[in-house]
């Protein structure tokens, strides 16, 4: 094809321009925000939160920017491997996982790296604009329109942005992240909205750094979250983790529900790290904060399902949080941006016309948002505070959920499949094995 627009330059836009690259002449990214030293943009505010990337978010970040892990170790950046990476639930230590590897770093530092490799390849260019609308002719996408960005009064742009430029294209991605006002485009142009799917989870999050000196030896990672011990309750530990960033940094983000929401009060979240489990206790105690607690409210998972439209655009298609934003306490987002971008690499492989709905985009692209969502709806249902929708079967699944989660505290190759599904290496299916079962059942029982 001869140009494609992606709108939106975060995380999946980012992925979505690499993939184009091998498959337009010209690729051009449409920003509205300028992003500073510190990578922070002012429409994406939980790029000051912690943000794990799960194994095949990692696999995926070096398929397409490789060597890319190399780079940011040499910045700076941590990789944690076998005891440097610990799980706890009810504040007891999972079994280790061995090759498990997890990659230490600030959203933005991960970012910034990726936007520097996307800028540098010859066919791709970026525009410091707002998308506005789409441009539609017989059934299928052949330009974007543009605006100045607001400034953060919401007034126009400074000098040098572009502004209300109409840019031809031949194939169109919205990466607008959650909310991108697509929808309410299509509608314009007299099209449906794709069905979505929403559970109300009522989440909070605060993220501080702290300086990182050798308190805690070579640990990159630690996580703990409540079990079926504790009914999912911060009753034994308080949820939350941290980890060791650039900059000789730890990241440490503390998470709740409903009403126990952590706050921006700096003494209450030292006081909270000391309800964790030892490393975040210690990091509270031995370690000074750096500048303040940055909070953020997350309301609702939410996914819309395109291909259970009957019609569609031909030559659009939907990534990243746009498509599916799920709860970010299980830290699947980055990794389903990348995944969204090998389904977008495998269709455009396929030759499609453009004149036709990207069909066989969503079918791919969705079957791995299923199995997210699936994970973390699950999860999330066992909840108190949250009241569904509960799919059919749900007791009995979360009855073997919760044996499944205490067996794999206990035993390394219970684990090593779990995580496999938690890191999204395995679909969700995996633990329904017989053997498998028959190993975790013969782990409880022996204790
Ligand atoms: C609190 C929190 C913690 C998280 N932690 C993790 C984690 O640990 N691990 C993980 O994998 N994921 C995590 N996530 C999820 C992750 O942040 C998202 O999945 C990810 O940001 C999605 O990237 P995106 O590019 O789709 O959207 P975004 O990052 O939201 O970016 C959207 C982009 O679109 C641009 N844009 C908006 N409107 C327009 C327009 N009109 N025209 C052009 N561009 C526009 C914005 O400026 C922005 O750059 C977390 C999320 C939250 C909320």
């Amino acid at each position: 094809m001869k140009r494609a627009v992606v709108m939106g330059g975060s995380y999946a836009g980012l992925f979505a321009a690499r993939v184009l690259s091998d498959h337009a002449e010209d690729v051009v990214v449409v920003e509205p925000d300028a992003i500073g030293p510190d990578g922070l943009g002012r429409r994406t505010p939980q790029r000051h939160q912690l943000h794990a990337l799960l194994s095949m978010g990692h696999a995926q970040l070096e398929r397409w920017f490789p060597g890319v892990t190399d780079d940011l170790v040499k910045g700076g950046a941590l990789l944690g491997e076998g005891e440097d990476v610990r799980f706890y639930l009810d504040g007891r230590l999972k079994a280790p996982v061995a090759g498990a590897r997890m990659l230490g770093a600030t959203r933005p530092f991960l970012e910034n790296h990726l936007r520097r490799r996307v800028e540098g390849l010859a066919n791709v260019r970026f525009v410091r604009a707002r998308a506005t609308g789409l441009v539609l002719r017989n059934g299928r996408v052949t330009g974007v329109t543009t605006a100045a960005p607001e400034g953060a009064d919401g007034s126009g742009g400074g000098p040098g942005d572009a502004a209300g430029e109409t840019i031809d294209a031949d194939f169109a991605v919205d990466a607008m992240g959650r909310n991108s006002p697509l929808e309410d485009w299509l509608v314009r142009h007299g099209w449906d909205r794709a069905p979505v799917d929403g559970m109300r989870i009522d989440l909070g999050y605060a993220t501080a750094l702290f300086h990182r000196g050798d308190e805690l030896g070579g640990t990159v990672v630690a996580h703990s979250s409540p079990g079926p011990a504790s009914g999912y309750l911060p009753t034994v530990t308080e949820p939350g983790a941290l980890t060791a960033v650039e900059g000789d940094r730890w990241s440490v983000v503390l998470a709740g529900y409903a009403d126990h929401r952590p706050g921006p009060d700096p003494e209450e979240f030292l006081r909270r790290m000391r309800r964790c489990v030892e490393p975040l206790r210690t990091v509270a105690d031995a370690s000074t904060m750096i500048g303040g607690v940055r909070t953020y409210r997350f309301v609702e998972s939410r996914r819309r399902t395109y291909s259970r439209l009957d019609r569609f655009p031909g030559g659009l298609v939907v990534v990243g949080d746009a498509l599916a934003s799920v709860n970010p306490v299980y830290g699947q987002g980055l990794t389903l941006s990348a995944l969204a971008a090998n389904a977008l690499g495998a269709h455009l492989r396929s030759t499609p016309s453009p004149h036709l709905p990207a069909r066989n985009y969503f079918r791919l692209v969705e079957a791995v948002v299923e199995g997210a969502w699936q994970l973390s709806t699950a999860a999330d249902l066992a909840q108190p505070h949250v009241t569904g929708p509960y799919p059919r079967g749900h007791r009995a699944r979360k009855w073997v959920a919760d044996r499944l989660t205490e067996a794999s505290v206990l035993d390394s190759a219970v684990n090593a499949r779990y995580m496999g599904v938690v890191n999204m290496e395995l679909p969700p299916k995996a633990l329904t094995d017989v053997r498998f079962l028959a190993r975790a059942a013969r782990v409880l029982i022996s204790g």
